[in-house]
């Protein structure tokens, strides 16, 4: 019999929490765009009634957690350092001697910034978006001035603190003919950036004049494939490098299966500010599943909306992943959970997985490509061991 201590898998969950709707800007495209002027705000309480029922949950489980707990807005900066400063001592104080690792993290404007927050930044949250569109210019003020200079001002001021941080750019139809300068520019400053595709609006017209179709994302999506793979440098760019790591391992290395299970572990909360939460595929739009202010969080899991939400995400791996070539490599969570808002659906209802789908496709062509090149093409230097591996049976 083996002496070896187990080891037991850590598992990560997001609780992305709505501090509050207010903000100091009027992005054209935000989806909380009809309550921006509301300063209405969590509580500390609420949130420590939260944390306990947090805390009882995954700090029972037999593995370990780390719980992230993504502050968003509105603008969470628009609120005192000492309303975070608050809770995070609240969290050592409630998860102490609990087998979860807490990380904070805040998803930022980067329009309010000062002296204490930059302290903030720098050594109370553990990681930083910042929002970013470049181009565009519907990242405005209450006024319609665009927020870019001001937000470039500040990037330069975080690093100039040594404050590391990553970016999120929305993808709309205003900058997407930007697309290999958005890439240059994150590849010259070497900072790591997500393309986000614009997302459901507030309100049914919200979007006229800049909304971008599956077939457009796509396109975005492969021209960012294409930069990857001959730029010099490592640019982490999200969603493209997970995506090539599912290309790899659909190519050779098959025996590593996974699949997305919302019903065994749920890997994202929304919280709004009253309490209420949701799956991320249903968030405002699809059902709450109770409150977490009130309510324990394995009631929440077990109760008949969370159960709803399961299925339903089932559902759509079932109608549409069932067939796919992909399935395995790629686990399902694009249609199950995370890109419903940009793929089309069908006759019979079911999802058409447009952008994953033909993003898998077309970096497979590029590994083609490469094939027949010798693999001269591919800038090995930027892949890991495994991906080297997976690389030379892949070309
Ligand atoms: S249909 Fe799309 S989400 Fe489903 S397995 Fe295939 S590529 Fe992944």
């Amino acid at each position: 019999m083996s002496t070896e201590p187990k080891v037991t898998e850590k598992k990560v969950v997001d609780f992305v929490i709505k501090t509050s709707k207010f903000c100091n800007l009027r992005c054209r495209y935000c989806y909380e765009f009809n309550d921006l002027g509301n300063r209405e705000m969590i509580s500390s309480t609420q949130l420590d009634q939260m944390y306990h029922h947090i805390a009882d949950y995954y700090g029972a489980l037999d593995h370990p957690t780390e719980i992230n707990f993504v502050w968003h807005g509105g603008e969470p900066l628009i609120h005192s350092p000492e309303f975070y400063w608050k809770t995070f001592e609240s969290q050592k104080e409630i998860f102490r001697g609990r087998s979860v690792s807490i990380i904070n993290s805040v998803q930022t404007n980067l329009t309010v910034l000062d002296e204490a927050r930059l302290q903030l930044l720098k050594t109370g949250f553990d990681s930083v978006g910042v929002s970013l569109d470049l181009f565009g210019g519907l990242r405005v003020n209450q006024s319609g001035r665009d927020s870019v200079a001001l937000v470039l001002k500040n990037l330069d001021r975080l690093q100039a603190k040594k404050i590391p941080f990553g970016c999120i750019t929305v993808l709309t139809q205003l900058n997407r003919p930007y697309i290999e300068a958005i890439f240059r520019f994150y590849e010259q400053m070497e900072v790591s950036f997500r393309i986000l595709p614009l997302f459901k609006g507030a309100f049914d017209s919200q979007h006229i004049g800049f909304e971008i179709t599956p077939y457009e994302v796509l396109e975005t999506y492969k021209t960012l494939v294409d930069l990857w793979f001959e730029s010099d440098r490592f640019v982490m760019v999200h969603p493209i490098v997970e995506h090539i790591e599912q290309a790899l391992r659909h190519r050779c290395d098959r025996s590593r299966v996974t699949l997305y299970d919302k019903r065994q572990w749920e890997s994202i909360f929304l919280v709004n500010t009253d309490g209420q939460i949701y799956s991320y595929a249903d968030a405002y739009a699809g059902p709450s599943q109770g409150n977490i202010f009130t309510t324990p969080m394995e009631t929440l899991l077990n109760g008949k909306a969370h159960q709803l939400v399961i299925q339903a995400a089932e559902d759509r791996l079932r109608s549409t992943c069932h067939h796919c070539p992909y399935l395995g490599s790629c686990d399902g969570y694009p249609v199950a959970e995370g890109s419903v808002e940009y793929n089309e659906y069908d006759e019979q209802g079911a999802i058409r997985c447009i952008v994953t789908h033909g993003i898998l496709r077309h970096i497979e062509e590029r590994l083609d490509q490469a094939r027949q090149a010798g693999m001269a093409e591919l800038p090995t230097e930027h892949f890991t061991h495994w991906e080297k591996s997976a690389l030379s049976c892949a070309v």
